[in-house]
């Protein structure tokens, strides 16, 4: 079982992760958790290359061409093996990051981004995604918390707002694969939603 886990930064998709691993492992399921952008040691490193602040003159273009290069190669090194060996990958972002963050925040449309995408991954998604739902004023303020302005200010505000958009649409497309998380709640509650959400998916 594939579960991606999507939204704005400062939804709380990563603690979020951390519990549902430890919840599942507890449970008895076989889970791995990975990381997007990142991954294995290909993919961390074309990681660092997106997240350099010295790169941030760079062509969106190039900056969705990388994200799906990094993707491709952890899709085929980590989480491909891991399904192929009955797990639970957790996955804390994926292709729906990309549309949001390439395609609507960049303007670069959601079609080229599942276009370069559909070309890395022979046109595999994940089974059920967790969209992380809050008020962006309410992540922007976790985010300051974190210390974590870099991203604050080098985005615009209209950046974030075309994202959360993305996010938007996503969320509605795909109904039967698709759990949309009330992550304005404490950590917990919303660790107990994606929990449940999970657990009722696989008993469908
Ligand atoms: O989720 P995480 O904090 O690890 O993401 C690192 C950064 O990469 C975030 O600031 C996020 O906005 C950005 N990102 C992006 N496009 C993606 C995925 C992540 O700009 N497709
Ligand atoms: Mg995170």
């Amino acid at each position: 079982l594939f579960v991606a886990l999507e939204g704005n930064d400062g939804a709380g998709k990563t603690t979020a992760a951390q519990a549902l691993l430890k919840r599942l492992k507890k449970e008895g399921f076989d889970v791995v958790l990975s990381r997007e952008p990142g991954g294995p040691a290909i993919s961390e490193q074309i990681r660092s290359i997106l997240l350099d602040p010295a790169n941030k003159a760079m062509n969106p273009k190039t900056e969705a061409l990388l994200y799906a290069a990094s993707r491709t190669q952890h899709f085929y090194e980590v989480i491909q093996p891991a399904l192929n060996e009955g797990k639970i990958v957790l996955c804390d972002r994926f292709l729906d990051s990309s549309i949001a963050y390439q395609g609507y925040g960049r303007n670069l449309g959601q079609k080229a981004i599942e276009e370069i995408n559909d070309f890395g991954l022979n046109h595999q998604r994940p089974d059920l995604t967790l969209f992380f739902k809050v008020p962006l004023s309410v992540s922007q303020k976790r985010m300051e918390k974190r210390g974590n302005l870099d991203r604050l200010d080098a985005e615009s505000l209209g950046f974030h707002q075309r994202v959360r958009e993305g996010f938007d649409v996503l969320s509605t497309a795909h109904p039967e694969k698709t759990i949309i998380i009330d992550a304005q709640k404490s950590p917990e509650e919303v660790a107990d939603q994606a929990y449940q959400a999970i657990l009722d998916f696989i008993s469908k």
